[in-house]
């Protein structure tokens, strides 16, 4: 279990499912999106838990890693798909999910693809499996709806407080020969593109979410504040600018402070990842835990 544990695991999947359940609601046209990641991280809160990173409100050809700056004025387009990612700590355990909606209705077919390769990985995924098979698995379902896995994205193993724990699962076959283990934690996520689409993702310049990287050495007195406000409290876990906002009040500062971490390697950047050809992507994410028989995707519900 990686040092999480499994009725810590089961209830803050539990209370993950219903918290995406509710955040769908949020996705509709001409809501802003700066609202849409609140509300999710404050009922985080309210339930006594924490965000495991700020809140994704991905739109279109954005794969992942949007997430609003404080005075972000951007509204959920018409015709939009969206992108709902979060996660949250609650006890010894963290959970890594996603759901997409569909405003248009036109994505039908990249919607099935990535909702049907997530069930199929779920049904295969059991102790002595290796990665590779389920990437298989993921990589013919897609192929089957006509649509593109995006190729360098992954879903990943999650361990306490590190919920990007080296063994990664690729939505195409890539020889990964890990085998999954009882107690074993990870976040299944196919993303897939239309058959248009380049079928992997980009950096973008935009940059929101921040993790710390390496330790150095930081001249800037307020800078050195804002760092160890970080290392208090989000430690190795993800944050954003926004949530520094909160505390620092002040943009002029925030970013040169952010600029001189990033410089000395303190922190380390995750920019906004966008479809290569600028095609539409849909992504559905569960947190597993493998278990004798096979797995639960405890974040379901
Ligand atoms: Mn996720
Ligand atoms: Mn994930």
């Amino acid at each position: 279990m990686d040092n999480m544990r499994l009725e810590d695991l089961i209830e803050a999947g539990k209370l993950t499912a219903r918290i995406k359940k509710d955040a769908e609601k949020l996705a509709i046209v001409g809501e802003r999106i700066f609202d849409i990641a609140e509300t999710i991280e404050m009922t985080i809160e309210k339930e006594g838990a924490m965000p495991a990173f700020p809140a994704n409100v991905s739109v279109n050809e954005l794969a992942a890693h949007y997430t609003p700056c404080n005075d972000d004025l951007s509204e959920i387009p018409e015709d939009a798909i969206v992108k709902l990612d979060f996660g949250l700590i609650k006890g010894q355990a963290i959970t890594d999910t996603s759901i997409t909606v569909d405003l248009s209705g036109k994505h039908d077919n990249i919607m099935s693809a990535s909702k049907e390769a997530l069930e199929n990985a779920i049904k295969t995924i059991k102790p002595g499996i290796p990665v590779d098979d389920v990437s298989k698995v993921i990589f013919e379902t897609i192929k089957k709806h006509g649509c593109k896995p995006i190729s360098n994205l992954m879903g990943h193993k999650i361990e306490w407080m590190n919920l990007h724990a080296g063994v990664e699962v690729p939505n195409i076959p890539a020889h990964e020969m890990y085998e999954f283990q009882v107690g074993d934690v990870f976040a299944i996520e196919p993303f897939v593109t239309t058959k248009e689409g380049a079928g992997y993702i980009k950096e973008t310049d935009h940059v929101e979410i921040y993790s710390l990287f390496l330790p150095g050495n930081i001249r800037l007195r307020q800078s050195r504040k804002m760092l160890e406000y970080i290392i208090e409290h989000y430690k190795t876990m993800p944050f954003c600018e926004r949530w520094l906002f909160k505390e620092f009040k002040s943009k002029l500062m925030l970013n040169s402070g952010l600029k001189e971490m990033l410089k000395a390697r303190v922190l380390m950047a995750y920019p906004v990842l966008a479809e290569a050809k600028g095609e539409p992507i849909a992504q559905f994410e569960e947190t597993i835990v493998v278990t004798e028989d096979g797995c639960i995707p405890i974040t379901k519900g």
